[in-house]
C-alpha cells in the first residue's frame, strides 16, 4: 500500500513534531511519522529563560505548565578552579526543566490536534530522496508502509546520518558520549544543579526537584573504550566537590553527544538536530531544534506555494545553521578553553587542540575603504507572514554564511552604492550626507556600520 502526502516529516521528537504543527496550521496536509524511539539527551533537559519568547512565538507556552518545572533555585560551578563555587540564582533567571519524554509527547498530540496525522513505531529505512520529494519506506512490526510525498523533511535527531540522510559531516567536536543515571538524592537535595569539570570530562548534576537527580558524565568515548565505563564513571564522579561525589549508581544510558554540522547533498530538508547538533554545554540544543523546525517550516511553505525552488530553500537552510553553529562552536570551545588543570588527559587535550577562532571586534575605520573582490549580490530570505521573501543582500561568494540585508539599519543596497571605489572615510561621510536612508546616521554611527563591515570582511581597509 503507498500512502500519499502533500508533506512527509521523519522522526517524532521536538523538530519533527513543531515543523509537522505550523505546516498543517498554514493548511498543508501532513503526515509525521517517528520510530517510536526517544533520542534526546536526558530525561530532563533544562532551558534558559529567554526560550519563554521562542515558546510563545510557536504557540507552546502552555508545554511550561504541562511538562516543565522551574530550574533549580541555586548553580553550582567548578570550572577553572578546584573549589566549588554555589550561587543563588534570580527568580527571572531560573528557566525550566523540561521533563523530556512528555514533552515529545505533548507535542506529538498538539501535532494531532492540528490536524496532523501521526504514525509511531514506524523507522524509515534506505535513504531519504535527495531529490526532497518522492517514496519513503518505512518498517512498521514487521511490515512495510510506502509514503510517497510532495516534500520530505528529514527531523531525525543527532546521531542521523548517512545512509538515511543525503549528507556528509562538514564540522565536528571532539567525539563526546553522555553516561547518565538516575539517583535518589533524597533530603540532602538542595535543588542545585551543578558543572564540575574533572579529567575525564564533566559532569552535570541535576536535581528534578522530586527527590531524584539526574547525573551525567560528559567524556571521551575512546578512553571509555580504552578503560571501561564504569572505571571512568567511578574515577570521575570520585572527583566531584559537589553531590555527585560517591553516588553508589552505574550509568544506565550512554548517548552520543558529539556536537557536529551535516552538509546537505541533494535537495533535501533537514531539521533540528539532524541537520546540527551543538555541544549540550550550552544548554539550548532544545530551543535551536525548535526554532531550526520553525525556519525549515517556513523553508518548507516557501517551496510549497512555489515562490522559490526547493534547492534554493535547501541552501538558505544550510546557511543559516552554519551560522549558529559556529556561534555555539565558539562558545563552547572558549569554555573549554578557559579549564587548563587537565591539559594531558584526552577529553581536555582534543579540545585545547582546537582554535579558540576569537571573534574579532569591529574598530572604526579610519583609511580608504574598498568593498572586497568576491562581493557578490544574493537575496536573504526574511519571514514574511508564514513564508519567506527575499530581500536584496550581499554576501562574500566563497562564504557558506548567509547573505547579510541590512548592517546595523542601514540596508546593504544603500551602503553598496555609497561604496566606491577606495574612498577615503572622510569622503564617504560627505556622500553619506546627501543619501535619504543615511541622513539620520552621524559620523560616529556610519564609521560604526563601515567598521563593522570591514569585520565582516566585505569591505577592506587600505
Ligand atoms: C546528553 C545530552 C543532554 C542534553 N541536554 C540538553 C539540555 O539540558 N537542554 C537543551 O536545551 N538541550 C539539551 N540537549 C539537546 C536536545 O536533546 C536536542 O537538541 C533535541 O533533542 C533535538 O530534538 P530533535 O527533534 O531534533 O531530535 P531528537 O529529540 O533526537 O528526535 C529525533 C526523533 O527521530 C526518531 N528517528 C530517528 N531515526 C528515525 C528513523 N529512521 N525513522 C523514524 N524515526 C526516526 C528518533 O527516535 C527520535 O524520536 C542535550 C543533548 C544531549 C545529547
Amino acid at each position: 500500500m503507498v500512502i500519499e502526502r502533500e508533506v512527509l516529516v521523519v522522526g517524532g521528537g521536538p523538530t519533527g513534531s513543531v515543523v509537522a504543527t505550523l505546516l498543517a496550521q498554514w493548511g498543508r496536509d501532513v503526515l509525521l511519522i517517528g520510530d517510536g524511539g526517544r533520542e534526546g539527551g536526558l530525561p530532563i533537559e533544562t532551558v534558559v529563560p529567554s526560550a519563554a519568547d521562542t515558546l510563545e512565538r510557536l504557540g507552546l507556552q502552555d508545554a511550561l505548565g504541562s511538562c516543565a518545572s522551574p530550574g533549580p533555585l541555586r548553580h553550582g560551578r567548578c570550572w577553572s578552579n578546584p573549589t566549588l563555587e554555589l550561587q543563588d540564582v534570580h527568580q527571572d533567571e531560573r528557566g525550566w526543566r523540561f521533563r523530556r519524554p512528555d514533552l515529545d509527547l505533548w507535542l506529538r498530540d498538539r501535532a494531532r490536534h492540528t490536524g496532523v496525522e501521526v504514525i509511531e513505531g514506524a523507522r524509515a529505512r534506505g535513504t531519504l530522496c535527495p531529490s526532497g520529494g518522492g517514496e519513503v519506506l518505512f518498517e512498521q512490526n514487521g511490515e512495510s508502509l510506502v509514503v510517497d510525498a510532495r516534500l520530505i523533511i528529514a527531523a531525525t535527531g543527532r546521531s542521523s546520518g548517512p545512509p538515511l540522510l543525503p549528507v556528509a559531516t562538514r564540522h565536528r567536536l571532539p567525539e563526546m558520549i553522555a553516561l547518565s543515571a538516575i539517583v535518589d538524592c533524597g533530603d540532602t537535595d538542595e535543588d542545585a544543579s551543578v558543572i564540575e569539570a574533572v579529567a575525564e570530562g564533566w559532569i552535570w548534576w541535576l536535581p528534578f526537584g522530586d527527590g531524584r537527580a539526574s547525573v551525567a558524565l560528559f567524556c571521551d568515548p575512546s578512553e571509555v573504550r580504552a578503560r571501561g565505563r564504569e572505571e571512568v564513571w567511578k574515577s570521575a564522579l570520585n572527583q566531584s566537590q559537589g553531590a555527585a561525589r560517591g553516588i553508589d549508581a552505574t550509568p544506565t544510558r550512554g548517548t552520543l553527544a558529539t556536537a557536529r554540522i551535516h552538509q546537505s547533498d541533494g535537495g533535501l530538508l533537514i531539521a533540528g538536530d539532524a541537520i546540527s547538533a551543538i555541544d549540550p554545554l550550552s544548554s539550548q540544543g532544545l530551543e535551536k531544534a525548535l526554532v531550526s523546525a520553525e525556519e525549515t517550516a517556513l523553508a518548507a511553505q516557501t517551496t510549497l506555494l512555489e515562490d522559490a525552488d526547493l534547492e534554493t530553500m535547501v541552501d538558505q537552510r544550510q546557511r543559516w545553521e552554519m551560522r549558529l553553529f559556529r556561534l555555539h562552536r565558539h562558545q563552547a570551545v572558549a569554555l573549554y578553553h578557559a579549564e587548563t588543570r587537565f591539559g594531558e588527559h584526552p577529553f581536555w587535550a582534543a579540545r585545547h587542540q582546537l582554535d579558540a577562532d576569537s571573534i574579532q571586534v569591529a574598530t572604526r575605520p579610519t583609511g580608504r575603504l574598498t568593498p572586497a573582490a568576491e562581493l557578490t549580490e544574493e537575496p536573504r530570505w526574511i519571514r514574511t507572514g508564514n513564508r519567506l521573501a527575499p530581500r536584496p543582500g550581499i554576501r562574500l561568494s566563497h562564504s557558506d554564511e548567509e547573505s547579510i540585508d541590512q548592517v546595523g539599519q542601514v540596508p546593504t543596497g544603500v551602503l553598496l552604492d555609497l561604496i566606491g571605489d577606495e574612498l577615503p572615510m572622510r569622503e564617504l561621510q560627505q556622500r553619506a550626507a546627501g543619501i535619504p536612508a543615511l541622513i539620520d546616521q552621524s559620523p560616529a554611527s556610519l564609521a560604526q556600520i563601515l567598521g563593522e563591515m570591514c569585520r565582516l570582511e566585505l569591505l577592506i581597509e587600505n
